[in-house]
């Protein structure tokens, strides 16, 4: 389901997701997401319940 409203991150009226998050600031939080995984030593590329598992290992280990 797509609706459009104001992005809550650029303020632009886009379609947004369930976030109100517009696609454009999606990828954008992505590649940010990403490069902060690689800048902690994670794949990003790993599935996610990887990714979680190893954080949590850095976290609580
Ligand atoms: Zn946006």
């Amino acid at each position: 389901m797509t609706k459009k409203t104001e992005c809550v991150i650029c303020d632009e009226v886009r379609v947004v997701d369930e976030d109100e998050i517009c696609a454009e600031c999606h990828e954008e939080n992505e590649a940010d997401t990403a490069d902060e995984l690689r800048a902690a030593g994670i794949d990003p590329t790993d599935a996610p319940v990887i990714i979680a598992a190893e954080i949590a290992r850095r976290v609580f280990g």
